[in-house]
Formats: C-alpha cells, structure tokens, sequence
C-alpha cells in the first residue's frame, strides 16, 4: 500500500510518500519526501524533494498558488530525477493532517463532503491552517481523482476526552455552549510520542502517566492517563499555555482589555503582536529561534537571557500544574526542535523537581543523539525520555488503519 501523507502549514508543507506492506513496529523510510517553504519571499516557494534512492532536487516555484506549488511538488514523485512510481493512481490513500476538528472530530475519519464542509466551518478557529488543509485535500482531489480516499488526521482529536473541568473556561457558560472551550493541540504528536514510551518503557499506555513536552516553534505539554490526554496547555487557540517562538502563551486577558481601551490598539494588532511579534522574539528583539537566542546570550545579550529565563520558567510552572493533574508521573517526555536538541531545557525542567528525586545522567543529556532514548539516572523517580517526534508517520499509521477497517 502506498500512503501519501500531506502536512500542510501557513506557509509551509511537508509531504511524504511511504510503502507499506505490514504495519512496522518502527517508522520505515519514506520512499519520497518533500518540503515547500514560501516564508522567504513573497510569491516563490522553495522546494526540497529527496528520495529513499539518494536523488536529491532544490528548486524554487515561482507562484503565489497553493495549488500551483502541491501540484508541481506531487509531480516530482512520477517524473524527473525523483520519481518513484509510474502514476498517480499507484496511490492508494492520502492522508492530511487537519489542525481544528472542533467537538465533532474525536478520531481520523475519511475525508466524505460533510467531513470538508465541518473543515471549512471551522476556519474561524484556525485561520492559519484550516484554509491549508482544506486546500491540500482539493488539489489532491483534482489531481489523483475522487476515488482515491482521504483521510484527515485531526490534531484536537487526541484531547477530545478531557475532562469537562480541564475543558472548560471559567467564563459564562453561555461561551462554552458556543463552541469557546480548550481544544488543545500537537494532538498527533503528542499521541504519537506516548505511544512511543510505551514502546520504549516495554509497559501498555494504559498503565502509564505521561507528561509530553513538545517543544518546537509551538509549544505545548499534555498530560496523559489510561492513553488520553487528560489536559494540556494549549486551549480555544494554539496561543495558550507555554512561551513559544513568537507566541506569547497566556497572558493576563486584562492586558488585552487594557489596550484596546487604553493603547489604542485594534483586534487586528493584538492577534500580530500575540502571534507573531511575541515569545522569544519579542521579548529578545533577537528571533524566535531557539538556538540564535543561545548565540546572542553567548555573546551577552541580556533580553535573549531574559527570553530564555521567561521560557523555562514557564515550561517548569506548566509541568507542575501537568503533574497535579495527573496525581503522579511514571514519564516525561522532550520532543520536537527544542526538546529534541536542547539539553539546556530539560535540564532546566528535570531540575527544578529534583526535590521529588528526579534526575537526569548529565552525559546522556549531552549527547547529540538521533535516537530515541532515557536519559534518566537508574534512581530516578521518573524516566525522562528524549523522543524524535514522527507526525507524518503517525498519519500514515491512521490511513493504514482505517484502510484495514474498511
Ligand atoms: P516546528 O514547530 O515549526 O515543527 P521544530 O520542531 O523544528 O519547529 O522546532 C524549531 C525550534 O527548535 C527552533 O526554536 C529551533 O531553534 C529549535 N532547535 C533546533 N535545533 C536546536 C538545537 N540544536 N538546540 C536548540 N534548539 C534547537
């Protein structure tokens, strides 16, 4: 079976094409792989495509169309120097992953008319990547025809148990009746990496509790019981809970009363500044990438050292409202650019609940390592565990499913 997996963000997408004839118990390579990226310059998208063979091309699309750029970049997989089957319809299922799928969507389901209609219904909550997804599904559409079946893997679905207090906003009830509740996200990776520290830990998931850190440009931590998220610190939005990137996590909502009456602020202006003028790179005026705010502390830049001071102290507070929910921890997980690459982080984390005995064996932490592992001292009270997240394959692990259901 050949299971197309398309990712598609605001401004940019991942897509991968992988062969399957069993399903693995680890992630088999990728037949083909491509990434497309129109952040840096208006109207062109770069393409990477690389194949399992070692052919590799770069290239730039000049078109401001999503469409136009998903259907050159899915034609490198049957012709030029990429190609890895002779025809479209050598694909057998598609998946995409949906950001927002709302109170309906609590599990992947096939794309059908109705499943796109709630995609687009629920736009308002995800602007940046609603419109994406729903796109990538109709050019697929176009391309590959009808008949080929979709299936939208939905990052909400994995929190869809939690508990109504977890979910629900002290505000007027009337808003919860609205829709206005936490949805949380990073659903996939987070389910996809406890599955992984079961695998890891050799125990069932069920037996398990998890807090998983994923900790790239969006950050969020969930906190995970009997193989459900049982909270998490992303909420309504993507902008809630831990310092990001260019996010600012929560914040006290009187602020963002307080200028829009005061500071002449619009709507408009605090959703830019909250989303994209915030996190790392607001409070630094460095970036919103991890590791230039560890070049400019090093060359003594004292706001980077403050962004860096906000974000851990932030990522500790929110693991210790995780650990209150779940009454306990056997695991925590680190994943995703920063939790995968920075031992500055989990250091940071691990240390500041030494006092229930948690430790982490300083080499291990160190060591620049693919693979995932337990970084844990023997004594430890919990596994700490350092976790390549593998979204992308968690999709296709979906599509195989419910291919095998039907
Ligand atoms: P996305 O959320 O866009 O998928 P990633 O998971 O790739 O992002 O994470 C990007 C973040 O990871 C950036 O802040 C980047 O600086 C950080 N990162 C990547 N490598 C390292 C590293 N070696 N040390 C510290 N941070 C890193």
């Amino acid at each position: 079976m050949k299971i197309l997996v398309l990712n598609a963000g605001s401004s940019s997408q991942k897509s991968c094409l992988y062969e399957l004839t069993e399903l693995p118990d680890r992630p088999p390579q990728p037949l083909w792989e491509a990434h497309t990226d129109w952040s840096h310059q208006q109207g062109v998208a770069e393409l990477q495509v690389k194949t399992i063979h070692g052919a590799e091309v770069k290239t730039d699309i000049t078109s401001d169309s999503r469409r136009d750029v998903t259907e050159q970049m899915l034609k490198t997989l049957w012709s030029g120097a990429t190609q890895v089957i002779q025809q479209p319809n050598q694909i057998s299922i598609v998946g995409h992953r949906v950001v927002h799928g709302g109170e309906t969507y609590q599990s992947s389901t096939r794309v059908t008319e109705a499943v796109k209609g709630a995609i687009a219904d629920l736009i308002d909550l995800a602007p940046a990547h609603n419109p994406a997804n729903l796109e990538g599904i109709q050019v697929i559409e176009e391309l590959l025809g009808a008949d080929v079946p979709q299936v939208a893997v939905f990052d909400t679905a994995f929190h869809s148990q939690m508990p109504r207090s977890a979910a629900t906003y002290a505000v007027p009830y009337e808003w919860f009746e609205r829709g206005i509740r936490r949805y949380g996200f990073h659903g996939i990776s987070h389910q996809y990496c406890a599955q992984r520290a079961a695998q890891l830990l050799d125990q069932e998931l069920s037996q398990l509790r998890l807090i998983n850190c994923h900790l790239g440009n969006g950050c969020s931590l969930a906190a995970i019981r009997d193989g459900y998220s049982v909270d998490t610190t992303m909420g309504f939005t993507p902008l809630e809970g831990l310092m990001m990137g260019t996010r600012s996590g929560s914040v006290d909502p009187g602020i963002l009363l307080y200028l829009l009456r005061e500071g002449g602020y619009t709507a408009d202006q605090l959703d830019e500044a909250l989303n994209k003028a915030s996190g790392l790179k607001g409070v630094s005026g460095v970036s919103g990438d991890m590791r230039q705010i560890m070049q400019a502390i090093d060359q003594g830049n004292d706001r980077a050292q403050l962004a860096l001071d906000i974000f851990f102290h932030r990522l500790r507070s929110c693991v210790g409202s995780m650990l209150a929910s779940l009454g306990g921890l056997d695991a925590l997980i680190f994943t995703a650019g920063i939790g995968e690459n920075s031992p500055e982080a989990r250091l940071a984390t691990v240390e500041a609940f030494e006092f229930l005995g948690w430790e982490i064996n300083p080499e291990k932490n160190a060591e620049r390592s693919k693979d995932d592992r337990d970084i844990a001292t023997p004594e430890s009270t919990v596994r700490v565990l350092v976790i390549h997240t593998q979204e992308d394959w968690a999709i296709a692990q979906e599509c195989w499913r419910l291919a095998q259901s039907h």
